[in-house]
């Protein structure tokens, strides 16, 4: 047993046998987790709700001073957390590292936005009536998260429900089980109450999300995913009208207009098609570049890609990992397959990388991309950046919003009044304009259309875990006499 798992995951969470947690750059097996079944996570769910008043009956202020503990421990476990992610998901460390940071930033922020969950007063609509709105937590809450951010996906949707009062079970993907189990670990040892914060890890993601579903206890399910699995949890949650989060998937257009900063922008395109292998739901999975500059774009982008190294994430320098598992690397393969049996060229990369046993693909870009290909269509999850071209700006705007997705979308121009037009027109929750990394605890994250509802992190994330209560009160007329 490697030490970073001995050090943050309780033997009691390992199992002999369970949930095999596998890495994807080796193969080799990492552990075993415990593997919940309906009836016990039922057990915590009704436990979740029972605790709950101890921990919602605390001040805002009180819950914020246990939930900075857990920041400080997970920054001060930031190495092995970080080794502990890179092990099962694959990223490099440096990523690793930066999504430790990334995740307790989330902590912090909700600990203090926690004490400023305000109410309000209505100026009185009648004499001897006064209308009020208490915010109050929503109550018992349930996460199902994936194993792309395996920490940050978490904290995001904990510390804003622990914050505003709220009890919460999280199921972590069954790839990245261990990342939780520590985070679970911290924050009991930070002093929220066992029963409050639980992670349930289970072989069996469907029944246990139907279970988390069908719960009438649990009144709001935070989800991130796929659209596929947002859309059945939305039907399932129909009987119990519980409050939805979801962050679902993208199809994220990037925009290279004529009058941009060509060496900014492929910049951009590095960090934001290429960070984790592209295995983000924000990650480009369209590159639109004006026919002008394309050949610039293009030669400069793919010196770029053809000199990533490709690697374990543990080792020195790699800036592409493995793939999450077999069938990340499949439909990787059948998409690029698919674009170069119509038509598509590929500039580098179109290739598995066999040099050891793991989940790799060679970093690509393939040009000539166009709508009818499946490369333009489906999220990629993976690093390839297919290039199309385009004429105008009309015609950038048509193809970016061409699809039923709408989670983040990112252009670059040096005109002033095109920055303003493309921004208001992209049909996005999310846009980044001589940016390609858009992702902060201090910004409202989330998408339009088919990717998804509600937003996370910024003063309005924790929204999500509060109710509001509207209280007119009657009988005040009267005199001091
Ligand atoms: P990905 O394709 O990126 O793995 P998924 O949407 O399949 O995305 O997985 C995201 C999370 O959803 C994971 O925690 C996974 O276990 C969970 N999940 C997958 N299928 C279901 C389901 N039918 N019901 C509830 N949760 C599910």
């Amino acid at each position: 047993m490697q030490s970073f798992i001995e050090a943050l995951i309780p033997s009691s969470a390992l199992a002999e046998t369970g949930l095999v947690v596998v890495n994807p750059a080796t193969l080799a097996v990492l552990a075993h987790v415990y593997d919940y079944s309906t009836e016990e996570v039922e057990d915590i769910i009704a436990k979740a709700d029972r605790a709950r008043s101890q921990w919602s009956d605390l001040t805002a202020k009180e819950r914020c001073r246990v939930l900075m503990v857990w920041r400080d421990l997970v920054m001060d476990h930031q190495e092995q957390l970080a080794q502990l992610m890179t092990a099962e998901c694959g990223k490099p460390v440096a990523e690793s590292m930066g999504e430790v940071l990334y995740g307790a930033s989330f902590i912090e922020w909700f600990a203090e936005e926690g004490k400023r969950v305000y109410g309000d007063i209505i100026p009185s609509h009648s004499q001897g009536k006064q209308a009020l709105v208490l915010k109050q937590p929503i109550g018992t809450t349930a996460a199902i998260t994936p194993w792309n951010f395996p920490l940050a996906m978490i904290t995001r949707k904990a510390a804003p429900a622990l914050a505003a009062g709220c009890s919460m079970v999280v199921k972590p993907a069954e790839a990245t089980p261990l990342t939780a189990l520590a985070l679970e670990y911290l924050a009991h040892q930070a002093g929220i109450p066992r029963d409050i914060f639980r992670v349930v890890t289970t072989t069996r993601p469907a029944e246990i999300g139907s279970a988390l579903c069908a719960s009438p206890i649990v009144r709001k399910l935070s989800f991130t995913g796929s659209t596929a699995v947002g859309r059945t949890l939305m039907r399932q949650s129909s009987d119990t009208v519980k409050k939805l989060s979801l962050e679902l998937g993208g199809n994220a257009p990037f925009i290279v207009f004529d009058d941009a900063d060509i060496d900014a922008a492929v910049e951009g395109a590095i960090v934001s098609k290429y960070r984790n292998a592209g295995q983000t739901c924000v990650c480009v999975n369209r590159f639109l570049i004006q026919e002008s500059i394309a050949s610039d774009f293009l030669a400069k982008l793919t010196a770029r890609v053809s000199a990533m190294v490709v690697g374990k994430g543990t080792d020195e320098g790699v800036a592409i990992g493995p793939l999450i598992n077999a069938a990340a690397l499949d439909k990787v393969e059948r998409l690029v397959g698919d674009a170069v049996s119509n038509g598509a060229k590929l500039c580098t990369g179109g290739h598995r990388v066999t040099a050891s046993d793991g989940y790799f693909y060679a970093p690509t870009v393939i040009t000539g991309v166009t709508r009818d290909m499946a490369l333009f269509r489906e999220e990629i999850f993976g690093p390839v950046a297919a290039i199309i071209t385009f004429k105008d700006e009309a015609e950038a705007i048509a193809l970016a919003n061409d699809t039923e997705y709408g989670l983040a979308a990112y252009f670059y121009t040096q005109n002033l009044g095109r920055s303003w037009r493309v921004m208001q027109q992209l049909e996005y929750g999310m846009v980044g304009v001589n940016e390609g990394l858009i992702s902060t605890e201090v910004a409202p994250f989330g998408g339009i259309k088919q990717s998804g509802l509600g937003r996370e992190g910024s003063k309005y994330g924790i929204d999500e875990y509060i109710e509001m209560k509207y209280c007119l009160v009657g009988g005040l007329v009267g005199s001091a006499h």
